[in-house]
C-alpha cells in the first residue's frame, strides 16, 4: 500500500469516527496532524498509471468545487454519473426552487443529474431513498458513505445494516419504512455536509417529506437535527419528541456511533419504543 492510500485510509476511518458521534472529537493535535498529512499527500506526486487509457481531457473544476485536496481517487468505482460544473453561486447560495409540483419519481431524476452544490462533483451515484413512499415511518439520515455512493441506496452500508436490525425489532419491515438523508451525494471522505451543501439540498428532502407525509419522522444523528430541525444538542434532545410542520420527530443517535458505542443502543432502543408506542404497534 503506497504511502498516499494509507494515508488516505487513514482520513476515511477517522472521519468516520468522528462523524455524528457527539463524544469524540479530534483533538486540535490530530487536527492538525490529519490536515498535514492531506496536504503531503495531495503534495506528493501520484506514480504514473501503468498502461493510461486514451481519455477526452476533461474541463477544469472551478477552485471552489474542489473539495478534495487529494491528487488520486479515494477509491475505485464507476465514473461520476453526471457532468458537474457548480459555479461560485451555486456554492454559497441556495438557489430558490420550487418543487411544489414534483412527484417523487421526479424529483428522484432531477437530484439524479443535480449540480446545486459542489458534492455533485465527487459523487459517482446519489442516494436519493429507500422503501415505501406511502410509509408511516420516515428516517433521516446524515449523507451517503461509500456503500450507498456506490449502490444509489441510503444506508446499506454497515451503518444501514445496523438500521435495518433496528427497523426489525421494532417488527417493521425495511420496505414499510421510508429512508433518506440530508444530502443526497456522498461528502468527501464522509465529512459533514456544510449548511451551503445541505441549504442547497433541503428542498429535495422538505418535498419528499410532504408526499411521503409520515406519521412520524426519525431524525439519525446531529446533522438532521440541526439541518431539518436547526436544533443543537442531540445528547440533550434525543429520546424528546420535537415536530416539524406539525408532524412528531424523534431524534435519536446515529447508527454509526452506535457501531462505536454498542452501549448507546440502549438509549435507541428506548427512543424506538416511544414510537412504537404513538405508532400502535405492541411490543
Ligand atoms: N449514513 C447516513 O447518514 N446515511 C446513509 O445513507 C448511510 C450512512
Ligand atoms: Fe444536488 Fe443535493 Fe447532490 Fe448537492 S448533495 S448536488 S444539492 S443532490
Amino acid at each position: 500500500m503506497s504511502s498516499i492510500t494509507m494515508f488516505d485510509a487513514l482520513l476515511d476511518v477517522l472521519e468516520h469516527r468522528r462523524r455524528d458521534n457527539p463524544y469524540i472529537e479530534l483533538s486540535p493535535e490530530n487536527q492538525t496532524f490529519l490536515t498535514q498529512a492531506a496536504l503531503h499527500a495531495s503534495a506528493t506526486p501520484t506514480p504514473p498509471a501503468p498502461a493510461p487509457a486514451p481519455a477526452a481531457p476533461t474541463p477544469a473544476a472551478p477552485d471552489n468545487c474542489d473539495r478534495n485536496p487529494k491528487s488520486v481517487p479515494q477509491s475505485p468505482g464507476p465514473e461520476p454519473s453526471a457532468a458537474c460544473e457548480p459555479n461560485a453561486a451555486t456554492l454559497t447560495t441556495a438557489d430558490p426552487i420550487d418543487l411544489s409540483n414534483t412527484s417523487l419519481v421526479e424529483l428522484e431524476t432531477m437530484v439524479s443529474a443535480c449540480t446545486r452544490c459542489g458534492l455533485c462533483e465527487g459523487r459517482n451515484r446519489t442516494a436519493f431513498a429507500d422503501g415505501n413512499a406511502g410509509a408511516d415511518l420516515m428516517f433521516i439520515g446524515e449523507g451517503p458513505g461509500a456503500d450507498e455512493d456506490r449502490e444509489g441506496i441510503p444506508f446499506v452500508g454497515a451503518a444501514g445494516q445496523l438500521l435495518t436490525k433496528i427497523i426489525g425489532a421494532m417488527k417493521i419491515r425495511r420496505e414499510d419504512v421510508y429512508i433518506a438523508n440530508i444530502v443526497k451525494c456522498r461528502p468527501p471522505r464522509n465529512r459533514n455536509p456544510e449548511p451551503d451543501e445541505a441549504a442547497a439540498c433541503l428542498p429535495y428532502l422538505e418535498r419528499q417529506i410532504e408526499l411521503v407525509a409520515p406519521k412520524v419522522i426519525v431524525t439519525l444523528g446531529a446533522v438532521p437535527l440541526r439541518f431539518l430541525l436547526d436544533q443543537k444538542g442531540i445528547r440533550r434532545l434525543r429520546g424528546n419528541w420535537l415536530e416539524y410542520k406539525g408532524i412528531p420527530v424523534m431524534p435519536t443517535f446515529h447508527p454509526s456511533y452506535l457501531l462505536r458505542v454498542p452501549d448507546a443502543k440502549r438509549d435507541v432502543w428506548n427512543d424506538m419504543q416511544q414510537i412504537m408506542a404513538r405508532l400502535g404497534i405492541q411490543k
